[in-house]
This record gives C-alpha cells, structure tokens and sequence, in this order.
C-alpha cells in the first residue's frame, strides 16, 4: 500500500479555503446543494463513458445519490456510485481551483475588504470546498470507475490534504463530513426576519437534510436516498427506512408529449406560487453554442406587484438541474417580466454569481434566443387563438408596450403583436387598422393620454369620425413613450389627431373657395385677440380643421411633448418647462361665429377667451389650473343668460 502522502494546496484553494473555515453566515445550507450536484455531475460522467465504453457499461447500475447522517457522531456522509476518481484526479480537482468564477469571487472579496456576508455567499457557490464551513475534518473515499484501487483524501482546512490508499468495494465518492457543533445562536442572524434565521439549525438533522434538497436539490435526476426514521401510525417509531428525497420530476426535461397538461400546472403553482391556472406555456429547448431547456408559463392574471420591478417570482435558473437562484432577471428583457418558468442551462458554472450573470456572453445568448422564441409563441397565439390573446393582452399588454420603446431590434413584432381599442373596434392589431383604412386615409391616427372615456369624447376625433376614419385610442401611459419613438408602421405615418395641423385633406390655397377666404380673412383679427388674451396659456390660436361639433381644441406642436408625458416627467421630479399647445377653434359653431361678429363690431371678448380655453381643456381630460375661477365664469354667464332669458319673457 502506498504511504500517507502530504501535500500543499495551491495558492488560490488557500485563499478560499481560509474564507470557508472562518466564515459565520446563514447559507452554510448550500454545501450540501454543491455535493450533491458534484455527485450527479459524477453520475452522468459516468453514464456517458459507459456508452462508450464496454468495460464500464456494468458499473453504471442503480446510479443513485445517498445521504446518511449520524447525528450523535456528527458525520454526514454523501456518496454516489459514479465516475469516481483516482490520485491524480484528487489533486488536480481537489487541490487545485480550476474552476471558473472563483478567481473573480476571490478579487471581488480582496477589493471588498470585507467578511462574507449571507448575499455574497449565496451568490457565489463555492463548490467542494463549502464543506469546510460546516465541517472541521473533510475525507473523500473514491475509486475510478474501471480501475482496482481507492483513495482516501482527508484534510482539514488547514492550507494541506493527505492521500492514501483505501478501500472501496465499487466504483464512486463518499465525502464524509465530521460536522461542527451546530452554530450558537445569533451569531449569524442579525437583521434577518424570524423565518429566514438558520442559526440553532443542525445540518445533521433529518428534516433539515429534507428542507434542503427540496429547495436546491429537488429535481437532480438521480434518486437522492437516504434511511430515515420510521413511524407508525400512533407517533411510534418502529426503526427506519429508505426514502427518496427528491422528486426528479424535472418535467422541462422530458419530451413534451410525456408531460400532461395537469403535471405543466402543478408545476406552475411551484415555480410561481400563484394558485390560478396559467394561460399557456411554452417548452424549448435549444442546442449549439450555448444549450439550454426552458419552460415558461403566461400566468392568466397580473400579480399585483407587476409595476413594481421586485419580488421573487420570475425566472428561475437552474444549472443541470440544480436550482441556482430565484428570480434571475438577466434571463429576459425587462418588458416580458410577467413570464414564470425555468431555464436549465448545461454550461454555465453553478457558483455564477449575478454580478458575472450580467456581463456573461451565454447569458445573453440565452435571452435573445428567449425573447424570440416568447414573441413567436405569441404571435401564434395572436393569429391562432385570437380569444387566448386578448385576454392575455388585456392582463400584459400594457407591460409588452414598454418593448416597443426600449427593444429596438424587435420594435416591428412588438407592434404587430399590439392590440388596440379604437373609435370603432376593441382590441384590433395594426395590421387590422391598415385594412379597414379608407383608400384616401394617408395615415395611421391615434389620440393619446387620459382615460378610454375622455378619449372617446375628445372633440379631437370629430372630423375624422365624420370622414369614417378609424382613431386608435391609447390609454396607458406608457404609450406616450412609445410613440414618440414609432414614425411608422409598414409605411404609413402614425400620426397623432391632437397634434399638428389635421392633414385631412387640407385644401391647397389655389383651391380654397372664395367663401373660405374670406371667413378666414374675417377671422384673422380675432384669432390675433384670443392669442393675445392667452399667451400664458397657449402658443397660437387658428381655426381648425378638425372640429365639427365643439368649438374648441387644444393640439400640441407635430413633435411636441404630450400634457401626459409632461405630467409624468413632472412627478418624476424633473423639470419641464410649461409646454404651450396650440388653441383650435370652430369657425362654423355658433359661439365662434357670433363671438366674431361682435367683436368685428367692436364688441368685447369678455371673459369668453378663458372659458373657451378651459372647456377645451376639460374636453380632453385635462385639469385646469384654477378651476374655482371658471366655476366662478360659468356661473356668472348662466346668471347673465338667465337674466336675458327673463327680460325676453
Ligand atoms: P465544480 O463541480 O464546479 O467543478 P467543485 O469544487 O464542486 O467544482 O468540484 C471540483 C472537482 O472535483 C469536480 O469538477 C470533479 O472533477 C471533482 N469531484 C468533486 N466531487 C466529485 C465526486 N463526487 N465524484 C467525482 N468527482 C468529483
Ligand atoms: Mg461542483
């Protein structure tokens, strides 16, 4: 037998070590996630050389993962009967740090001067070595597959390992932990809520052993066994027995049609904790650069938190099966945050760390790959079951619009995916819009900003009802965004009805008839009145195209800001200069007509230039800025109108 051998281990294992031996913090739980996952990594190496490999093809039986634990000695053992590994192997893969991830947690906590707090810890798993923080002595027994002798690596954090020949009766790894005295009470829960306190809790507890492979370990494909305790049905205990820990049901990993649908939902209430049926999911797989399985879920009601950019419930990332952390944002743009489900990805490291997860090249791969297979998914849905899509629309719609704005490479599906209200129809695509347009219609029209009711009634759609042409209605206030940034869509202009002049065939000057002139000469020196009037509130005033029944309207210039966009910046906090919008009025109502004859026969405006302001302004929505003076106006006139009325009678 050879000798007991000592060795050094290399800088970097030092360095780490030391931080695992002396660190106090809450998520000791994950060294047994990262044994556990070490030992299915065994199993599938295995499982692979065995294919390959004639001599091996008898080794791979029964592969399983097995916990045992001896509470009184202190000693946890995991083994599993996979690959294995020889003298050679122990030091390079024990004594050694090649993995990837572990050079950066070791400068990030050099530059950070600081301990290891819970956040830090669970962001970064730190592999084997995480024993150490909950053990004093670590031994490795293991045995290559498909060679005689075992060895026997023990250390104890001490900056050196031994190596000696042992004995094994198969092929595999037993890591055997001789446990520390379990941690003393507050040492480590400091500013932690009660539930989430671990201190006091032993690791080399039964149920703890449960609770942890539930939550990290739950879906690793190898049965993770372990003799538990027995009861009968008094409370009795009547000795023990062999459980399977964990219930492999990693169900993105099977073939779609093995999967019923009532496994897909049971399914979704784990991953997202919302107990109402999902609307659809969707299954992908995707191989090549970077591989990865993911199975996401369209949730059938917005959680009420969907604005606020918190909570836990997004996209679950997992690495081969083993769950890595909750809610990993970097896994879809920020406009397709209503989705739930898992990504399981092949290659990436299980110790990646979010800070790494933001610059990491197949991280990004994935979401792009992500994003276009969610809007495919839902552009079938769009034109395959139309009634699936508008009630998802309603619930989400508003969320997907922000993708418009900020995803610039895939703005033109993002608008055909959009589903609109408009003047005559609910919830039609723009694609809709364009065929019921009239052949002289030159332009796709919306009016934007308040609610769908004050949308309805703006004395803005007048002519283009008239005309029967179809005006988008745009109530969320994310659309102000949106369509600052959209000039088109498939070529024709999307075009405000409150801003600009009306392009609704202007007649050219040539054409206008010498009855149009000559009221718009007759016009002129009142328009120069009201401006003059108004010039706090608005910019010009002119006569309107638009109008047909009111006899006011403010628009705002072609590129101006919206009043919503403007309210919105303000309660941002930034500062916006007074936006001035223009004020339309209606030659052809009766207020305009007359209030222009008597002011051509030197009559005074009175104080019909504010209520006409303040009437168009309440028309679309608006809020005045005294609104206790024009209610103070408006009495005044029907007191005036009253008293006319009687000395008439
Ligand atoms: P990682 O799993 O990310 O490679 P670890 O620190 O968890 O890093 O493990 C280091 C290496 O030790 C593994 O890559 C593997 O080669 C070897 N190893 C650890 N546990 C086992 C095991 N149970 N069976 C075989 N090899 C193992
Ligand atoms: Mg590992």
């Amino acid at each position: 037998m050879a000798a007991r051998e000592t060795f050094a281990f290399q800088s970097e294992g030092k360095q780490l070590l030391d931080l695992m031996v002396h660190s106090v913090y809450s998520n000791r739980e994950i060294f047994l996630r990262e044994l556990v996952s070490n030992a299915s990594d065994a199993l599938d190496k295995l499982r692979v050389a065995s294919l390959t490999n004639e001599a091996l093809r008898s080794s791979f039986s029964d592969p399983h993962i097995r916990i045992a634990v001896d509470k009184d000695a202190r000693i946890l053992r995991v083994s599993d009967n996979g690959i294995g590994m020889n003298r050679e192997d122990l030091v390079t893969y024990l004594g050694t740090i090649a993995k990837s991830g572990t050079k950066e947690f070791l400068q990030y906590m050099a530059e950070r001067k600081e301990a290891l707090t819970p956040e830090l810890i669970g962001q970064f798993g730190v592999g084997f070595y995480s024993s150490f923080m909950v053990a004093d002595l670590v031994e490795v027994l293991t045995r290559k597959a498909g060679e005689e002798t075992a060895w026997l690596w023990r250390s104890s954090g001490d900056g050196t390992y031994t190596i000696e020949e042992g004995y094994r009766d198969t092929c595999g790894t037993t890591v055997t932990l001789h446990l520390k005295p379990v941690a003393s009470e507050g040492d480590d829960d400091e500013g932690r809520r009660p539930w989430e306190r671990t201190s006091g809790e032993d690791v080399a507890d039964e149920w703890t052993i449960r609770r942890i492979v539930r939550k990290y370990s739950d879906f690793v494909a190898y049965p993770i066994r372990m003799e538990v305790r027995h009861f009968d049905k008094d409370g009795k205990e009547v000795g023990t027995k062999d459980e399977v820990l964990n219930s492999m049901k990693a169900i993105w990993s099977r073939p779609e049609a093995e999967v019923t649908e009532e496994e897909y939902r049971e399914f979704y209430t784990h991953v997202s904790k919302d107990w109402a049926e999902p609307l659809t999911h969707i299954v992908y797989s995707a191989e090549g650069a970077t591989t990865f399985r993911a199975l996401l879920y369209l949730p059938s009601k917005a959680p009420m938190d969907l604005f606020l950019r918190e909570g836990d419930r997004g996209i679950q990332l997992y690495v081969k099966r083993v769950f890595i952390m909750q809610d990993c944002k970097e896994l879809i743009p920020e406009y397709l945050r209503f989705l739930r489900g898992v990504v399981d990805a092949e290659d990436l490291p299980l110790n990646i760390s979010r800070e790494i997860l933001q610059q990491d090249r197949r991280i990004a791969v994935i979401r792009k790959s992500l994003t276009r297979k969610v809007l495919d998914e839902l552009k079938r849905l769009r034109d395959g079951k139309r009634e699936t899509y508008v009630a998802f629309w309603r619930e989400f719609g508003k969320v997907l619009k922000e993708g418009i704005f900020a995803d610039e490479r895939n703005r033109e599906t993002l608008l055909s995916l959009a589903l609109f209200r408009t003047t005559t129809r609910e919830w039609i695509t723009l694609d809709d819009y364009l065929e019921g347009m009239k052949p002289e219609q030159k332009a796709v029209y919306f009016l934007s900003g308040g609610t769908l009711e004050t949308l309805r009634n703006s004395p803005h759609l007048e002519a283009f009802r008239d005309r029967g042409y179809e005006v988008l209605l745009l109530d969320d206030p994310v659309d102000d965004f949106w369509t600052g940034v959209v000039e088109s869509y498939r070529d024709k202009p999307l075009t405000s009805v409150a801003k600009g002049a009306a392009d609704l065939d202007a007649p050219k000057e040539q054409e206008k008839n010498l009855e149009e002139k000559e009221r718009e000469e007759a016009f002129e020196p009142l328009l120069k009145a009201l401006a003059e009037r108004l010039k706090d509130e608005v910019s010009s005033v002119r006569l309107s195209r638009r109008l047909t029944t009111s006899p006011a309207c403010l628009v705002g210039e072609t590129h101006s800001m919206t009043p919503q966009m403007e309210q919105l910046l303000r309660q941002m906090g930034q500062e916006v200069p007074k936006l001035k919008r223009i004020l339309e009025v209606n030659p052809s109502h009766p207020v305009l007509e007359r209030l222009q004859r008597r002011f051509a026969e030197g009559g005074s405006l009175g104080d019909v230039p504010e209520l006409l302001y303040g009437q168009a302004l309440l028309a679309e929505g608006g809020t005045l800025s005294d609104p206790a003076r024009f209610a103070r106006l408006v009495a005044e006139l029907l007191a005036r109108d009253l008293e006319e009325a009687r000395r008439e009678a």
